[in-house]
């Protein structure tokens, strides 16, 4: 097999292997950031029930304005009842008091009812001020459950870094340059393995010209639908010798 795809090969492992790096940690930092988050929603909704006790609030004092005026209104009613001549007259007056405290026990209800919900906004708020307080702790047992496991994967990720970093001084940097720029778009899948004749990057059918091209591995070779740089596995190779003389004697026939 060509050194440098050899090199290329051993390069994508690497890089792989440090990409995997990243969702293991977010793995071992799952619960910590479950907790994080759960305060972050709490705090969240702690300013939410706050800014509807400040409404609730304000409700209240309206309302209790509008029931100083009904009863100063009702008082001054009463006053009058003696002054009443006429059944008309009379029967006017006992309808209207009627109404007026009719709309004080209305906005009576109405305040007991906002103060209820206060209370219970309140009762949350607590609540969720307790829990607060309760993930601190816990996010401190966290930190301290996943220090030792970080740093074991830190140590295995510096490794490997390190390997990447050497091998890569040892390839040319046109080649390098080349796997940089497909690495770019293809990601993990740079290097790609052929299997039964088909790209492992589309799984597309590779031509016979490409496969040979591959088989022989004399030089780099890209899928010509993906772009993808093409390798058979070398524990592949005997079956791959197998298929490379059928080719020869197919074309020979041909
Ligand atoms: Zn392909």
């Amino acid at each position: 097999m060509n050194k440098h795809l050899k090199q290329l090969i051993e390069l994508s492992d690497l890089d792989k292997a440090i990409d995997d790096f990243l969702p293991e940690e977010a793995r071992i930092n799952g619960a910590l950031n479950a907790l994080l988050e759960e305060q972050k929603h709490a705090g969240a909704t702690i300013e939410e029930l706050e800014i509807e006790i400040t409404d609730a609030r304000h409700k209240i004092a309206k309302s209790e304005t509008h029931l100083a005026d009904l009863t100063d209104r009702l008082s001054g009613h009463s006053r009058r009842a003696g002054e009443l001549k006429s059944e008309k007259e009379i029967k006017a007056h006992s309808l209207e008091e009627e109404i007026a405290k009719e709309q004080v026990s209305f906005i009576n209800e109405e305040i007991a009812r906002i103060e209820k919900l206060q209370t219970t906004k309140s009762e949350e708020i607590a609540k969720l001020k307790a829990r607060i307080a309760e993930i601190d702790a816990q996010v401190i047992d966290a930190k301290n459950a996943n220090q030792e496991t970080l740093a074991q994967l830190e140590d295995k990720r510096r490794e490997v870094v390190t390997k990447r970093e050497k091998l890569s001084e040892e390839i040319p940097p046109k080649v390098l340059g080349f796997y940089g720029k497909i690495r770019r778009w293809a990601g993990s899948r740079t290097v790609v393995q052929v299997k039964k004749q088909a790209c492992y990057g589309c799984f597309m059918k590779i031509s016979d010209k490409v496969y040979g091209e591959v088989i022989n591995s004399a030089e780099i070779v890209t899928c010509p639908n993906c772009g993808c740089i093409l390798y058979i596995a070398e524990n592949a190779e005997n079956t791959t010798n197998a298929v490379s003389e059928k080719l020869e004697s197919t074309e020979a026939a041909a």
